[in-house]
């Protein structure tokens, strides 16, 4: 288990602007005894933690076995021998643990788990949808409910959006439910001379739509040297001015290669926060913005759904949801990672 001083060196360079996301090392030695409840339990039950990037550092650097974007955790979820899965994140994201490892127990901590984009379509919306669009492959962001996934063809992530839709053999797609991604897919494709007609659905991420090409003159303006580094739930004119578009792991791997030293970041704060901590010799300019839903997460709330879970807190999905949503994820793995082994 992790020591006050080892937690207080991952965390102490951390300053993303908040007071919520400064540690002393008394507020390190604070979070012990938790941390301790949460590791003797995870042993008791074979557990593991898959936490989101945006989560809390606490629990990214206290009590995560692995940590990610929703691409690399859902492989993850894949592979993983544990019994149970704790999956602080948002509700979407243990969803897809399920859906991909249904013999497991997948918990999820988070008291307000919602998602701006998978809050913003359901299954009735996708129903009607695909009586419209009837000749469209409809491919969904992870970030969408499983009920959502499971009427869907095939679904993407922000780390495989791009690659995904070019591939696929139909000109006509219906993308869902991120507009500013769809855009900026067709933007893409119709910079590499793609010609497909892609339709796509009104939602957007409260967080990263808020971003402003202004911003980032305003910084480059300052240091004209800065790497500017875009995720692509933002806006297609916030995506123009990007060095590097990509999910957050993506981002996080850019910095770990790029010569560069400065990195203006136009995603959720809790990226800005590891990076912080991985790279203490680089500097971020992060934006304070936090996802509501995300920080809803807490080490309280793991350790109490560890203890005793409650019912609505243990994933459950009907068999058809359950079949036809893991038909949806497993064609994600088939375009990106041709060849790779099917779970057992
Ligand atoms: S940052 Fe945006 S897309 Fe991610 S969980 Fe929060 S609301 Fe949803």
């Amino acid at each position: 288990m992790i020591t006050v001083e080892q937690l207080y060196e991952k965390l102490r360079p951390i300053r993303v602007g908040s007071p919520l996301c400064e540690f002393t090392r008394e507020h390190c030695a604070q979070l012990l005894p938790t941390i301790q409840r949460i590791e003797d339990l995870k042993k008791e039950k074979n557990a593991i933690i898959l936490a989101h990037n945006y989560v809390a550092p606490e629990i990214l650097y206290g009590v995560a076995d692995h940590t990610g974007d929703s691409y690399g955790l859902a492989k993850i979820a894949r592979q993983s021998p544990a019994e149970v899965i704790v999956f602080p994140a948002v509700r979407f994201m243990a969803e897809t643990a399920k859906v991909l490892s249904p013999h497991k127990t997948v918990l999820d901590p988070n008291p307000n788990g919602g998602c701006s984009l998978a809050d913003g379509i359901n299954a009735g919306d996708v129903r009607r949808l695909r009586q419209e669009y009837p000749s469209h492959t409809f491919v969904c962001y992870i970030n969408t409910t499983a009920e959502v996934k499971a009427l869907c063809d095939v679904c993407v992530t922000s780390s495989n959006v791009y690659k995904i839709i070019e591939a696929i053999d139909n000109d006509n797609i219906y993308f869902l439910p991120d507009k500013l991604m769809g855009q900026n897919v067709i933007d893409h494709l119709a910079s590499k001379g793609v010609k497909k007609n892609i339709a796509v659905y009104d939602g957007t991420c409260y967080v990263h739509e808020e971003y402003t090409p202004e911003a980032i003159d305003f910084v480059r303006l300052g240091d004209p040297q800065v790497n500017v580094l875009v995720h692509p739930e933002c806006h297609p004119r916030v995506v123009q001015r990007a060095d590097y578009v990509g999910s957050t792991s993506g981002m996080l791997n850019h910095v770990r290669e790029s010569s560069g030293d400065t990195f203006f970041l136009l995603t959720e704060c809790g990226l800005t926060g590891i990076l912080q901590s991985e790279f203490p010799d680089k500097r971020f300019i992060g934006s304070c913005t936090m996802c509501k839903y995300m920080k809803a997460n807490s080490l309280e709330a793991v350790l109490a759904v560890l203890e005793n879970p409650q019912p609505h807190q243990i994933i459950e999905l009907s068999s058809e949801v359950q079949k036809n949503a893991l038909r949806c994820v497993e064609r994600m793995f088939e375009y990106a990672e041709p060849g790779q082994a099917r779970p057992a």
